[in-house]
């Protein structure tokens, strides 16, 4: 049977590992030594490595872990990342033949210009680009870009599992409450994320329901959201589109 498990890595990563009972493709590995670990402790061998963008905490482990197992190495046709074999983008396809998957490309640019994600039958690997009730930083993309790539991915079946790569959960949701005190379904998030963390478990993977119903960058067109924007920048948003609310909530989610 095909499961996906979280590999903690570095101070906040996820490395997700999608496996069977013989082999596993790595989502991200910005570390090798968990990976290895978790593969030996398993007696897994590792059959590909997947990566979404080219920040270190994502990258790092690649060189180790590919010279170890000589495996392919996909990663965003738009970034440069040493160790990738094999670039994708857009529309492409990766047969992992071992769990029975066939994944598809999406690029998903502005929290970096390259950024893609990896779409499954009912989850997607989306890198620092969707977070559990937050989104990435634009470093290299654009905000454009962010709001777009959100869209596409809040456009996904309800059902669909996301797999983000970093425990932010918590944090995100303090600053969702700011922005929607109101939310029933955020403040019931915060009880659940927070009994999940009391007992040292992930947070993920979410869903894009869940996501749809607390996530405030998915959120825009809600007036309290809009209320507590204008609230905090002191003054009205000179209109209310979404991508002026997005704008403005993300500039206010960098100094929080
Ligand atoms: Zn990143
Ligand atoms: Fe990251």
């Amino acid at each position: 049977m095909t499961a996906i498990f979280p590999i903690p890595a570095l101070r906040d990563n996820y490395i997700w590992a999608l496996h069977d009972d013989h082999h596993a493709a790595v989502v991200d590995p910005g570390d090798a030594a968990p990976v290895r670990d978790w593969l030996n402790a398993n007696g897994l061998t590792l059959a590909a490595i997947l990566c979404t963008h080219h920040h270190h905490d994502h990258v790092d482990g690649i060189r180790e872990l590919a010279q170890v197992y000589n495996v392919p190495v996909y990663g965003p046709r738009q970034e440069y990342i040493a160790d990738v074999t094999r670039a994708v983008g857009e529309g492409d396809f990766i047969e992992l033949p071992f769990a029975g998957v066939r994944l598809s490309v999406l690029d998903i640019p502005g929290h970096t210009r390259g950024h893609i994600a990896y779409l499954g039958e009912d989850f997607v690997f989306c890198g620092d680009t969707l977070f559990a009730c937050g989104c990435g930083r634009v470093f290299d993309g654009s905000l454009e870009q962010l709001h777009h790539s959100l869209r596409r991915l809040a456009a996904l079946p309800d059902a669909t599992r996301v797999f983000c790569t970093h425990e932010y959960t918590e944090n995100n949701i303090r600053f969702a409450l700011l922005c929607e005190p109101g939310n029933v379904a955020l403040q019931a998030r915060q009880i659940s994320a927070q009994a999940l963390r009391a007992e040292g478990r992930p947070t993920l993977p979410s869903t894009i329901a869940l996501e749809k119903a607390t996530n405030p960058f998915f959120r825009c067109d809600q007036p309290e959201i809009m209320r507590n924007v204008e609230k905090h920048l002191g003054h009205a948003l000179s209109s209310r589109d979404e991508m002026r609310v997005f704008a403005a909530l993300r500039a206010w989610r960098n100094t929080f």
